[in-house]
């Protein structure tokens, strides 16, 4: 991976560029989530009354947003080979913000074509700076620094700051008060990053340039991958296959378990009836909240000298998913013990919070591992092969979500439980053979 060679300022211990990074992805996810939140909303609003929508049906509605959450995530595969090949991970990522403000303001204004053409842009902009944006923070740690994945963290919890705040404030200003300013300030929030971004560079000296720069990379640049870097990229694309499966899991948060949670699941808190929507918030918030102490109880683990690959706390990870679904099928049975015909609350409340137990062993992690991994002069277009997978993981969750619709809510959660339990085992009994292929690119050195 390539990694700066300047001596880097540090703030709480690590380089002060990953603060940069943590704020310009946070207002970019804070862009990004926003514009999410009201999407389905303005597309199936009425289109009359004081705030009009587009009039879609549901179902056209949530069709447009399964491509959306695909291709903007899929087009990370060319963000990543146009920063590889042609603009660095650095210039990628300012492109890219210029591409997602065009976008966001294209969709403040009321035509048809101007929507579709802000989405095109949103789809082409994200994909240029998520994965590389991603890579660089894995550019400020030399090889082997412990500190590596925990960094990772600190940049993960930025990401679901924005990602927790964003639905609050565009979901409330388009909802209630005109959709179009919802966007606007998804524009605006896209803007700040921009500006954290431009201020921020001399913190990203020598980080995310593009390898042509200098005579001794481009040499690297030319040479055919070496055979132990032909072994990594094979464990890299193994890992890949318990991605789509972990978002495949996860992603059934915003769909099937969001109508289970409003239709089967007894809500009232001390006479409170807990709103549907709240529980969308959920995973970020816990983000937020156990982010540091998982940072934390990993370092220490991996300090006290036990197995603390990257494979080893993703197959971890992907077994903790499994335990979640298992909560959520003791969910559907205590329905039948119910007066009601509900579930209680906790749960729910429980699964979520395994989730994000789960997702902190598996993406930042995931993250992580494709910066040591990754041969140089593929380092992009591997992080946006990973994003475009997380793309079909959330296709799959639509896929699965709509199956128990037929198959019933048991059946489903039990399947997601079993694919990930047989996954995460299976990775768990590879994690020797894997380390091997890695070559001692996961080794930390202290
Ligand atoms: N929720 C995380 C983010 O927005 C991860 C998304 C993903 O990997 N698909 O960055």
């Amino acid at each position: 991976m390539q990694s700066s060679t300047l001596p880097q300022k540090k703030l709480f211990g690590h380089p002060s560029g990953l603060f940069v990074l943590f704020f310009t992805e946070m207002w970019e996810r804070f862009s990004f989530y926003g514009m999410r939140a009201i999407l389905v909303l303005y597309l199936t609003a009425q289109s009359t009354g004081d705030n009009p929508g587009l009039a879609w049906t549901k179902k056209e509605a949530l069709a447009l947003y399964g491509w959306y959450g695909m291709f903007v995530y899929f087009m990370g595969i060319f963000g990543g080979y146009i920063a590889d090949k042609y603009l660095g991970q650095k210039k990628s990522v300012l492109v890219g913000g210029v591409f997602i403000i065009a976008g966001q303001f294209a969709l403040t204004i009321d035509n048809i074509s101007a929507f579709y053409s802000g989405l095109v842009l949103l789809v082409c902009g994200v994909g240029l700076l998520k994965p590389n944006i991603s890579t660089m923070v894995g550019g400020l740690y030399k090889k082997g620094d412990i500190k590596r994945d925990s960094g990772f963290i600190i940049f993960y919890i930025g990401i679901n700051i924005g990602a927790l705040l964003a639905p609050l404030l565009v979901g409330y200003i388009g909802e209630k008060i005109d959709w179009h300013l919802g966007f606007s300030l998804a524009g605006f929030g896209m803007i700040l990053g921009q500006i954290v971004y431009v201020f921020g560079r001399k913190h990203l000296r020598g980080v995310g340039e593009l390898l042509k720069n200098s005579a001794t990379e481009a040499h690297l640049a030319d040479k055919p991958l070496t055979k132990e870097e032909k072994d990594r990229v094979v464990v890299l694309l193994l890992s890949f296959l318990v991605v789509i499966v972990f978002w495949a899991a996860y992603e059934q948060a915003g769909g099937l378990m969001s109508l289970y949670t409003r239709d089967s699941v007894d809500r009232f808190v001390f006479g409170w009836e807990i709103p549907t929507t709240f529980f969308q918030s959920l995973h970020a918030l816990y983000v937020v909240l156990i982010g540091a102490p998982m940072a934390w109880l990993w370092m220490r683990w991996s300090k006290s000298g036990r197995e603390s690959s990257s494979i080893f706390k993703m197959a971890i990870g992907q077994i903790i998913m499994a335990i979640s679904f298992v909560a959520l099928m003791v969910s559907v049975y205590e329905i039948s013990l119910s007066a009601i015909g509900k579930s209680p609350v906790h749960w729910l409340l429980l699964s979520y919070f395994l989730h994000v137990v789960a997702e902190l062993s598996i993406s930042p992690v995931a993250l992580s591992f494709i910066t040591k991994l990754a041969p140089v002069k593929y380092a992009s277009l591997m992080m946006g092969a990973y994003f475009a997978i997380t793309g079909f993981g959330n296709k799959l969750a639509g896929i699965l979500g709509e199956a128990a619709q037929g198959a019933g809510e048991m059946t489903i959660f039990a399947l997601i439980a079993g694919m990930c339990l047989v996954t995460g085992l299976l990775l768990l009994t590879l994690v020797k053979k894997l380390k091997k292929l890695a070559h001692g690119a996961e080794d930390n050195i202290e």
